[in-house]
Formats: structure tokens, C-alpha cells, sequence
């Protein structure tokens, strides 16, 4: 006999499923580990949707879940190459800048170098 589901229970149903085939975790685990973050992410610590969408972060290597990370953090901070050294180096080459450490303060322009302006939109004649 099929069973009424609702499409609420459904959906976590088939989330259910598809973190414990791909990860090894019930949905109700990854609920609990995005509560302990706050319900942000874990590295930027904002939520939303879109590229700050959560996003199930785990090592490709081991197969380790790691915890939730929004889209910009796992595509851009996460990557296979880069290391938890490389992110140390990153910050502290982001604080103490060697060109400062040498030269002194030196601005430019500000902004992207080359960037193309900006085309304003047209508005339509209605
Ligand atoms: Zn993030």
C-alpha cells in the first residue's frame, strides 16, 4: 500500500538518501553539524543561496566529511592542491605584504588593472 507523503518529506527523504550513498551521513547528522555552525559557513561564515549556498564539503582523498562550506569557499578556498599551509601563507602574506615590508606603503589606482568600464544598460523606449 504506497504511504501519503508530503513534498517536504519527500525532498528530505530523498536528501536523506543521497548524504548517506554519497557521504556516509543521515540528513538529520548534517542538520546537527550545520547547527553547530551556526548555520553558516564554516569557513566565511555567511549564509544565503546561490554561490554562498551551503555545500556538503569533504576530502576527496579519504572521503572525510569535513562540514558545510557555502559554494565560494569549497570552489575557491578548498581546492585539491592547496593545503592548510598555503592558506597560513595566503594570511600572512595578506597582513604583512613583503612590497610594504620593502617600499614602504605605495598606492595605485584603484581597482582591477585593465578593467573594461562598465557599460550603462539602455533603458528601452516603451
Ligand atoms: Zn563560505
Amino acid at each position: 500500500m504506497p504511504t501519503e507523503m508530503t513534498e517536504e518529506e519527500r525532498k528530505a527523504r530523498a536528501k536523506d538518501n543521497y548524504l548517506k550513498r554519497t557521504y556516509n551521513v543521515t540528513l538529520a547528522e548534517w542538520l546537527t553539524v550545520f547547527a553547530y555552525q551556526g548555520e553558516v559557513c564554516a569557513i566565511c561564515k555567511k549564509a544565503g543561496t546561490g554561490k554562498r549556498a551551503p555545500h556538503t564539503d569533504h576530502d576527496h582523498k579519504t572521503g572525510l566529511f569535513r562540514g558545510i562550506v557555502c559554494f565560494f569557499c569549497n570552489a575557491y578556498l578548498l581546492r585539491q592542491r592547496i593545503t592548510p599551509q598555503m592558506l597560513r601563507d595566503a594570511a600572512d602574506y595578506l597582513e604583512n605584504p613583503p612590497a610594504v615590508a620593502v617600499l614602504g606603503e605605495r598606492f595605485g589606482p584603484k581597482g582591477r588593472i585593465n578593467a573594461k568600464p562598465r557599460r550603462r544598460r539602455r533603458r528601452r523606449a516603451a
